[in-house]
């Protein structure tokens, strides 16, 4: 197996361009780690058959895949326009209706009823990607009176955001628990949240997949001004988070965007969250053979801001050029990772596993060590490496393909299966033979060796340096001498 030697990893979208096997083999090839499967668009037995597909590439690319089932929460679009599309003037007044189609260009249809009863006077509706704006003035269960503030063109399907308001009925939809049901049965790893407000919307999801070894991880999507107030909380109960810049960019004024990219990037990885940064990122490829310069230069900032995984979105669901593009993103990352600038913040070391995670980095950086070997049962002290960003390969060593698909998103840590061995020095032999056999490090090449609790027996929270193969395995450590590890 290639060793992946980005340390940021990509998220690619699932969608009719890059939903059949020999695709996705290409994208995995191109440098993606993950697949993101979108509950809008897919059926019950389409989640299930995508995830299938996914696990059998993976297998068969020996490659530990992360497939996440992204829910679509409380998406509310406006129905059929009269010829698809109408004009709508700054200052006019415009009515908003509980209703799947209209064919008066002043009555827009909305077909969510629910929302007419959290709407009330001076509310904003933002319609067509934010570009109109409108403000209520008068509403009932019936219809919202608005005065359009900003003018544009609005066409059929096109979403509605409501900035200043929280909805009543949480994140959760009946459609979202029916995609829950789904996501059990495909065995995803982690199930994003669309427009989550508050911990409430992740615990709901955390009650719905339950909370057996292996139940699914949550990923809190970040697109509402409720949910940036809310952060903290939020990542107190969420796996990983999402800077979902879309919808974000319309419900928040778009100005303000990078700065709160930076703030939520920055908050997670002190908790210890991944983060995950999308939308648009490389968005002309989803026409173009190129990207634009600064489409290349959000990338990589992407990277530099502390991202654990970058995501593109219709560049490989719908693009034309879906692997290309994945391409061109492993590029600009790993040029990135080229510079200095993207090395991560000391962080607070207030947990044994923490603590640990930093001894083995400066061990491992002052030895100038070839990468540190993680025996991790959960993931979690491989979690607390990437959190501290070292500046070497992190190679985790996972009792379960499930952990070690749950651990490709995390930034820099390349996870492998190791079956359980008789003891603590078998278990270290069984894995510095894979590294070896898999050209992951040579002969002689320094590791350290970390252990968070109970991977191995009797070397519970243990940092350790070792030579690669250079004994036998259970006497590794004695022919370690500190001739050996002189720089
Ligand atoms: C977003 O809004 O940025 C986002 C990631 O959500 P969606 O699922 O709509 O792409």
């Amino acid at each position: 197996m290639k060793r992946r030697p980005q340390r940021c990893k990509i998220l690619a979208s699932l969608g009719p361009a890059s939903a059949g096997p020999a695709l996705m083999r290409q994208l995995v090839s191109a440098g993606v780690d993950a697949f993101r499967i979108n509950s809008a668009h897919s059926t019950h037995a389409d989640i299930v058959a995508l995830a299938r597909k996914v696990r059998r590439v993976a297998h068969r690319l020996q490659r530990p895949i992360c497939v996440i089932q992204d829910l679509a929460g409380p998406k509310i679009r406006c129905g059929t326009l009269p010829n698809d599309q109408i004009e709508i003037r700054t200052a006019d007044l415009v009515t908003l209706q509980p209703r799947k189609e209209s064919d008066t260009p002043s009555i827009i249809p909305v077909d969510c009823p629910a929302l007419f009863k959290d709407l009330a006077p001076r509310k904003t509706i933002l319609l067509a990607d934010g570009t109109v704006c409108l403000r209520v003035q008068t509403a009932s269960a019936e219809e919202a009176v608005c005065r359009v503030v900003q003018g544009g063109t609005l066409r059929s399907r096109q979403g509605v955001n409501l900035p200043d308001l929280e909805f009543s009925g949480g994140a959760v939809t009946q459609a979202d628990e029916a995609a829950i049901r789904s996501a059990l049965e495909a065995g995803v790893d982690y199930v994003s949240v669309s427009f989550v407000q508050t911990r409430r919307d992740i615990l709901r999801v955390r009650e719905l997949l339950g909370k057996e070894p292996g139940a699914p991880g949550i990923i809190a999507k970040i697109e509402r001004p409720q949910a940036v107030d809310e952060l903290d909380a939020i990542l107190t109960v969420a796996d990983g988070i999402m800077v979902a810049r879309g919808d974000l960019g319309i419900e928040m004024d778009i100005a303000r965007i990078p700065a709160i990219q930076k703030r939520i990037i920055r908050r997670a990885r002190a908790k210890g969250r991944f983060v995950i940064t999308a939308t648009q990122m490389l968005e002309s490829m989803t026409r173009e053979t190129y990207p634009t310069r600064a489409e290349a230069t959000d990338v990589a900032n992407a990277v530099w801001d502390g991202s654990d995984a970058l995501m593109l979105s219709g560049e490989t669901a719908i693009g034309r050029h879906p692997v290309r593009v994945a391409r061109m993103m492993t590029r600009i990352v790993a040029e990135a990772e080229r510079e200095e600038t993207y090395r991560g913040e000391d962080l607070k070391k207030n947990a044994p596993v923490t603590a640990l995670a930093h001894a083995a980095v400066d061990a491992a950086v002052d030895i100038r060590a070839r990468a540190i070997l993680v025996f991790t049962h959960s993931g979690v002290t491989a979690a607390r490496m990437s959190q501290r960003r070292p500046p070497l390969p992190v190679f985790a060593a996972v009792p379960t393909e499930q952990v070690a698909r749950s651990l490709a998103i995390r930034w820099g840590v390349e996870p492998f299966v190791l079956p359980p061995q008789k003891d603590s020095a078998d278990q270290i032999g069984a894995a510095e033979k894979t590294l070896l056999a898999r050209k992951w490090c040579r002969k002689g090449d320094r590791l350290v060796l970390v252990t968070g609790s109970q991977p191995l027996r009797g070397l519970d929270y243990t940092v350790k340096i070792m030579l690669a193969g250079s004994t036998d395995s259970a006497r590794f450590h004695d022919s370690l001498t500190e001739k050996d590890l002189l720089p």
